[in-house]
């Protein structure tokens, strides 16, 4: 049968976080701290505003570019970060970050075309950049520089081929806020050196300890280069609505709506008046957040204190990426047996990239409860590592 499938089909393999989930299945008692998930519901007032939509009749096909009243709720959200687009051309609704991910990157890179991201990083970007015929150029980062994308080293892997860079502040896996600061040099580099720069921002309201958020589509010479990624998965706990946008200049954003006129016609009507609704009133943003700030205090105070891991407190999304090098164990190894001995489902570094290796990703989007009981397993494991 392989020999029927287009060379592309062939070449698609499944993320290393899924695989663990569907091991974790032959298990009773498993705690999940795998997976991206908001563990909150999604806020009752959003429900009811799609609710009040499907009666209203908005249960039909919208523009290829979504709904204007979502467009204009993107857009007065995004000009709370000083970024001005018009609604009318230069914003589209999606199916999530990812449907605008790939939109973005299939109308943005030709074949051979380089694109810079930050090793380890989210494992999407890579598999969705080959989709498009890309090659995913990966930038280390590391620990001693709290995994800050470093301009200096930026530049090292920048070519004649370089077309993008992906910016993904705050960062999954490691939690990473990128300030202004940096930010202004980034952009400073994307000029110079003439490339483009998709901006996820995904986890921009989950932000801790007094850390901003900046986006790098507010400083003015970059607003022609940047291509902003924003979703209501991660804000507003809402993954299974399937909703996001991407923002940029008009002559992209117009190919993007024709790309997504021919695969989904337009994101989900009803969803789209979610996200109008809740991009506008940001329902219980501040109330989740203070409880992911608990759990992210919870994690690293309790990780420092068992040996072998050490753990810095992550600025923003909902992920600690403890070093386990202590442990003498591969972050495969570790994440295996941890699942077999303990029933304890977190993700192995290495699945982000070589430099994710020696580390392993803990999403803290799971109940303070769960957390604990994951703390007490992952105690008890690495004691045993040291009989
Ligand atoms: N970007 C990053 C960095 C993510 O971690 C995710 C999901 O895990 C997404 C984008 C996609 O989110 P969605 O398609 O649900 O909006």
């Amino acid at each position: 049968m392989e020999q029927k499938l287009s060379a592309r089909a062939v070449e698609l393999t499944q993320g290393g976080i899924r695989a663990f989930f569907d091991k974790a299945g032959q298990y009773r008692d498993v705690i999940h701290l795998g997976i991206g998930e908001p563990d909150f519901p999604t806020p009752p007032e959003i429900i009811q505003a799609a609710e009040d939509a499907l009666h209203a009749g908005f249960t039909h096909y919208t523009p290829n570019a979504g709904l204007m009243e979502a467009r204009e709720a993107a857009a007065s959200y995004l000009a709370r970060y000083g970024i001005h687009r018009d609604p009318a051309e230069e914003i589209i609704i999606t199916c999530g970050g990812m449907g605008a991910i790939f939109e973005a990157l299939q109308c943005l890179i030709d074949p051979g075309d380089e694109v810079l991201i930050q090793d380890p990083q989210w494992v999407n970007y890579a598999a969705q950049i080959r989709l498009a015929g890309g090659v995913p150029v990966r930038v280390p980062v590391y620990e001693e520089r709290d995994f800050r994308l470093q301009p200096g080293d930026l530049i090292k892997f920048i070519t004649p081929k370089t077309k993008l860079l992906i910016l993904n502040s705050p960062n999954n896996p490691t939690g990473m806020v990128l300030t202004e600061e940096e930010l202004q040099a980034i952009g400073e580099i994307a000029c110079r050196y003439d490339f483009m720069v998709l901006s996820d921002e995904v986890y921009c309201e989950l932000l801790y300890g007094g850390a901003a958020f900046h986006s790098i589509g507010a400083i003015p010479e970059m607003a022609e280069r940047t291509v902003i990624v924003n979703s209501a998965s991660k804000t507003f706990a809402m993954t299974g609505w399937r909703a996001g946008f991407a923002a940029g200049p008009k002559e992209i954003i117009r190919k993007l709506v024709i790309l997504q006129e021919n695969m989904v016609s337009c994101a989900p009507a009803a969803s789209q008046m979610a996200v109008a609704y809740a991009f506008r009133r940001l329902p219980n943003v501040q109330q989740m957040r203070a409880v992911y700030e608990a759990r992210r205090d919870l994690l690293a105070e309790e990780l420092n204190a068992i040996p072998g891991l050490t753990c810095r407190k992550p600025d923003g999304a909902f992920y600690t990426f403890p070093n386990i090098k202590g442990t003498g164990l591969t972050s495969l190894e570790f994440c295996q047996r941890l699942l077999e001995e303990q029933h304890v489902v977190i993700v192995p570094g290495s699945s982000f990239g070589e430099h994710g290796e020696g580390y392993v990703r803990i999403a803290y989007s799971n109940s303070e409860e769960a957390i604990r009981e994951a703390l007490k397993r992952i105690r008890i494991f690495a004691e045993s590592l040291r009989q």
